[in-house]
């Protein structure tokens, strides 16, 4: 990613109101997207996801889970294609061949990956971020960095 053009944070007292969040930043979104998710384990990575894949899709919120087994998890409904990854469990670059980023890469998806952080390959083509702060306690910064 280059110099970010949109910044914007957001400061969340509770796992709720980081789902609403979600919804909010959805909004600031256009297809076709790549975003990297950053922040460390239970920062609320996939909390925040719960709230961008209802706005965005027709997903209940509660029917977002982590991705941490499968790697992908997909959600469409509306006009956006929503793929959720989790490679927390992925060490090396190349593993990343198999999961077809690129394929997921249309018109009219939103690619968000957790743990995206760890490959520069894929650091170098997001469209931008959205980083986590655990601020203590139930205290979380979100930060929104797109391109
Ligand atoms: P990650 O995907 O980053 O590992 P999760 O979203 O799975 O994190 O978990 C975040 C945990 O932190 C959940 O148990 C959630 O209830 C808790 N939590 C507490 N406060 C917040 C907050 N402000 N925002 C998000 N999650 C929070
Ligand atoms: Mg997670």
């Amino acid at each position: 990613m280059r110099v970010a053009r949109v910044t914007k944070s957001w400061t969340t007292k509770s796992a709720e109101e980081t789902v609403l969040v979600g919804r909010e930043l959805a909004a600031m979104l256009r297809p076709p997207k790549l975003l990297i998710l950053r922040g460390n384990l239970g920062a609320g990575k996939t909390t925040l996801v719960k709230g961008l894949a209802a706005e965005l899709t027709s997903v209940e919120q509660e029917d977002v889970t982590s991705p941490t087994f499968t790697l992908v998890h997909e959600y469409s409904g509306g006009s956006v294609l929503l793929y959720h990854l989790d490679l927390y469990r992925l060490q090396q670059e190349r593993e990343l061949d198999v999961l077809g980023i690129e394929e997921m890469r249309r018109e009219e998806t939103i690619v968000l990956v957790e743990w995206g952080e760890k490959f520069p390959g894929l650091v170098s083509e997001a469209d931008g971020e959205i980083a986590i702060e655990h601020g203590g306690g139930d205290l979380r910064t979100i930060t929104l960095r797109l391109g």
